[in-house]
């Protein structure tokens, strides 16, 4: 019996120091083969740079679901819950993310890297009187992405983030920005070229999204709604909008994908215009997901609708 007990014990000790040196091949492995760095983007414009300046040396997600309107959007407890996990948290800033104060405030997530990438741009304060805040309130127009330059200023400092927080592939963060960089700078070409000889300068856009583009093309814009889609319209908006559209001879205005197009076709059913859309660049359809559509092939077809109306 004794040497039954002995022999036990001995098969015992054997599959505990197995045991024990298979969990030290497993820490070996994982210490072999480091996680790569994770970046959630708030959302799409952010997502799009943010994987570009990525490629394949860290893992990006988006933060508000694709499809939709990312304006006064709010998240989950879950949805914040999972943040905890990522490294860097890329967001646009100037009033677009109303939340993230309030996460980094409560200081549970101080192992993520926040990244401001309207920092350091030289913001367009708003009059907006479709907006309801106090009159000491400062309400800045966060859609800097759309103009082409500042959109390389945020992948700049997206690129800034990731090498700060990931040394080890600088290289490679700083060859993905520096490429896409030059598509922007090419695309701000274009944008110069195409729109170099029309006889408009004011377009009318859904939404007062275009203050950053416009200024860069030297254009006027005339927006429907305030900074954010859904903005209150009044019935005098409506009749100052028609009124333009008639006294300027304006023969397209724009509407939105992710918005419903009913009212701007009525608008222009009465104003004796036609409707085509001038994407903000909020998100994509999931339709335009499924076809791998790009920051850069949006703002070409933008482009394209652009010259339409200002008669290029
Ligand atoms: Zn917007």
């Amino acid at each position: 019996m004794i040497s039954i007990g002995i022999a036990i014990m001995a098969i015992i000790s054997i599959i505990i120091i197995v045991g024990d040196n298979d969990s030290k091949q497993d820490i070996s492995l994982q210490e072999e083969k480091p996680a790569k760095l994770r970046v959630v983007a708030s959302f799409y414009p952010l997502y799009e740079f943010s994987k570009n300046v990525a490629g394949d040396k860290a893992e990006v997600s988006t933060f508000i679901p694709n499809g939709i309107e990312p304006h006064d959007w709010e998240p989950t407890t879950n949805d914040i819950l999972n943040l905890k996990e990522s490294d860097i948290f890329v967001y646009n800033g100037a009033g677009m993310e109303p939340f993230v104060d309030k996460l980094i405030d409560s200081g549970e997530y101080n192992n993520v890297k926040f990244v401001e990438t309207t920092k350091g741009i030289n913001l367009i304060q708003t009059n907006d009187e479709h907006q309801k805040e106090p009159d000491d309130h400062i309400v800045y127009n966060p859609h800097v992405w759309l103009d082409p330059i500042l959109a390389k200023h945020q992948v700049m400092m997206i690129k800034d983030a990731m090498v700060d927080a990931d040394p080890d592939k600088k290289g490679g963060y700083e060859d993905n920005a520096n490429a896409y960089g030059d598509k922007l700078d090419e695309l701000n070409s274009k944008i110069q070229t195409e729109l170099s000889n029309c006889k408009k300068d004011t377009f009318m856009p859904f939404h007062d999204a275009y203050s950053y583009f416009a200024n860069q093309y030297r254009l006027k814009t005339f927006p429907l709604s305030g900074i954010s889609p859904e903005s209150e319209v009044t019935a005098t908006d409506l009749r100052e909008f028609v009124d333009f559209i008639q006294k300027n001879e304006i023969k397209t205005i724009y509407s939105e994908e992710m918005v419903d197009p009913k009212l701007a076709t009525t608008l222009a059913e009465e104003a004796n215009a036609q409707v085509l859309i001038f994407s903000p660049l909020e998100g994509l359809t999931d339709k335009e997901m499924m076809d791998g559509s790009t920051y850069l092939d949006k703002m070409s077809e933008n482009v394209q609708n652009l010259k339409i109306g200002l008669e290029c």
